[in-house]
């Protein structure tokens, strides 16, 4: 070969070398670099959404489906008589793992908290509105009856020992979402994720080092439709409105959040509340509990737990917590801020 033949193959193989380089950089960043999935699915009886940003984030947004799915169907679910909510219904208590004995503890402080304005052993009084595809508002007679067969004064937590103390049905409806989303954040903390909103019905985690745009959902409009815009950072938010599920009978409109009280649905002047706090259950809870509780004692409860607050009321007057003020832009003229 002459000098300039091997001048030549040099050249080629300095440049086959660079080519390698530029491949193997391509692929590794291709490892490294966080990728972004959407995805939906249907579970808690509610549309699911997760949006992820990870290395791998495919596998990440399934594994978050597989979690709200399991918790619904081991724990939660009062529908399939082997989760653990339904073997304590049908037992009148039981044993319960840390978890489950955790949830049950905090609810129950919301429960005391609130006056009893919010009670998770309703499920009878739940059961019989239905809010399914056949509902008609329910004898009165009944409905007292099932009534009786409530009272969170009547369970009792005791180490890993769950009593009933009367025959009644615990149900999760108000808090399921949220804890599935607390149980969310762990496996994200453990995984490679970068950032994260996911959403389950009204409830949402917001995961990731920066400021989040959050619509609070026009009462009146379409999922989709927004009267105002949270800017917070991560967390969890929740609203519970009565626009959720309701229907209508004789012109009235019965709406799913029951007044333990009464056994009829909650009327506090109030059509949505969102709570923005750093727990799930606490959120979630809270957001059903103000519902029930009104402005005045709604915010004041939500504040004990050191969380902030924005009510919807029926004339479409907002009420904003201090630590929200700044955080929150009314974006539908049709809706004013309280003061
Ligand atoms: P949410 O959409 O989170 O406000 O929860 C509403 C669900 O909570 C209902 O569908 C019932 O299953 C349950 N629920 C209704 N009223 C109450 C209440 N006062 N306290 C606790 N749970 C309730
Ligand atoms: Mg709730």
């Amino acid at each position: 070969m002459g000098e300039g033949g091997l001048a030549r193959m040099k050249k080629r193989i300095a440049l086959l070398a660079a080519a390698a380089v530029v491949m193997i950089t391509v692929i590794a960043l291709a490892v490294i670099l966080p990728k972004t999935t959407e995805k939906s699915f249907f579970a808690m009886n509610t549309v699911c959404t997760a949006k992820i940003k990870s290395t791998d984030s495919k596998n990440d947004a399934a594994k978050i489906e597989s979690i709200v799915a399991g918790l619904e169907e081991n724990v939660l679910s009062r529908q399939n008589g082997n989760s653990l909510t339904a073997r304590l219904n049908s037992n009148g208590g039981g044993e319960v793992d840390e978890k489950m004995g955790s949830y049950m503890s905090v609810l129950l402080d919301v429960c005391k908290k609130s006056g009893g304005s919010f009670d998770f052993t309703l499920g009878e009084v739940s059961d019989i509105w239905g809010f399914g595809a056949e509902t008609a508002v329910p004898n009165p007679y009944v409905l007292y009856n099932a009534l009786k067969r409530t009272g969170y004064e009547k369970l009792d937590i005791s180490g890993s020992s769950v009593t009933f103390g009367d025959k009644f049905l615990v149900d999760f409806g108000a808090a399921g979402k949220g804890i599935a989303l607390d149980e969310i954040r762990t496996y994200l903390d453990e995984s490679e994720t970068k950032e994260a909103v996911i959403s389950i019905g009204g409830s949402i985690l917001l995961y990731g080092e920066k400021n989040f745009s959050v619509g609070i959902r026009n009462p009146e409009g379409n999922a989709g439709s927004y009267v105002a815009i949270l800017d917070i950072p991560a967390g969890c938010v929740s609203t519970s409105g009565s626009y959720e599920r309701y229907f209508e009978e004789d012109g009235k409109i019965y709406h799913h959040i029951i007044d333990p009280e009464t056994g009829y649905p909650a009327k506090s002047g109030v059509v949505s509340v969102t709570v923005v706090s750093e727990s799930g259950i606490l959120s979630d809870a809270l957001s059903t509990a103000c519902f029930v509780l009104g402005i005045e004692k709604g915010a004041a409860l939500a504040a004990e737990y050191g969380c902030e607050t924005v009510f919807i009321d029926e004339n479409k007057t907002v009420f904003v917590s201090d630590g929200l003020r700044d955080r929150i832009e009314i974006t539908d003229a049709a809706y004013s801020s309280a003061e």
